[in-house]
């Protein structure tokens, strides 16, 4: 069960720190695996903040070369160095505001698993082909252009476009056949079995729910994420949903 929150660009060094103040009150269990991506500039500092939690840290995004001449990117290699253990890539901000097509975000996944990071990468439909019956299509195309080798230890996110942010979220039955279909997707492709986790408007009221899908390994998570107690809402839940289920 691995939970994933993911800052995007909100927060600074005070709400971190009163963040990371209030995480080290709390009791963690060691059944639900955690990380959180704060905006890169503060990963480092967070990091720093909550070393002695079981708490990861990762990087909202790489890039596919490890030095040289790009103003303004990421090397996968910077995300080791600082102590990332996770790098989400493809989510579908990156695709649609910093236009990265599938050919880039395969690039960029590759190139993080090579330098030993764990990729979190983002699949999903936009709104018009899940209305037209091609989500499942669509997703299919994003796995079979953007996997890259050595999935192994690596998570697949199901973010459906249309879902982040919005506060509309998938039946329970059409999360369960997305996942369910991801998963045997890529064992057909490579013979992996891989972990989905599922985001988009995941809160603290509906996160028993998803967790409650079979197919669903765990979450990953943006607004809720940002209030300290919402998000130990949701870790909570999933430490419970984990104890239930044994
Ligand atoms: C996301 O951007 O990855 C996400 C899931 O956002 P939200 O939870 O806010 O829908």
């Amino acid at each position: 069960m691995f939970i994933a929150a993911n800052w995007k660009m909100n927060l600074n060094k005070k709400s971190i720190l009163n963040f990371s103040k209030q995480l080290k009150k709390f009791k963690f269990s060691n059944k639900v695996q955690t990380c959180i991506f704060p905006p890169m500039t503060y990963v480092d500092y967070l990091n720093e903040l909550i070393s002695k939690l079981p708490i990861s840290v990762g990087g909202q995004n790489c890039h596919y070369k490890s030095s040289g001449a790009f103003t303004g990117e990421v090397s996968p290699k910077f995300l080791i160095d600082i102590g990332c253990e996770y790098v989400i890539i493809g989510h579908s901000e990156r695709r649609t505001l910093n236009n990265e097509d599938n050919n880039e975000i395969k690039l960029r996944a590759q190139s993080a698993i090579d330098c030993n990071l764990k990729v979190i990468l983002c699949v999903g439909e936009s709104q018009n082909d899940r209305v037209k019956g091609l989500a499942r299509e669509f997703v299919e195309k994003q796995l079979l252009q953007c996997l890259p080798n050595n999935f192994e230890n690596c998570y697949i996110a199901y973010e459906p476009i249309w879902s982040i942010g919005t506060g509309l979220i998938p039946t329970k039955n059409e999360i369960n056949e997305m996942h369910k279909n991801i998963k045997e997707f890529i064992f057909k492709t490579t013979n992996i079995e891989t972990k989905v986790l599922y985001g988009g408007s995941v809160n603290k009221i509906n996160i028993n729910d998803i967790l409650d899908i079979s197919n669903v390994d765990g979450v990953l998570v943006g607004g809720s994420s940002l209030e300290v107690k919402d998000f130990l809402a949701i870790y909570t839940a999933a430490v419970k949903h984990l104890v239930k289920s044994e």
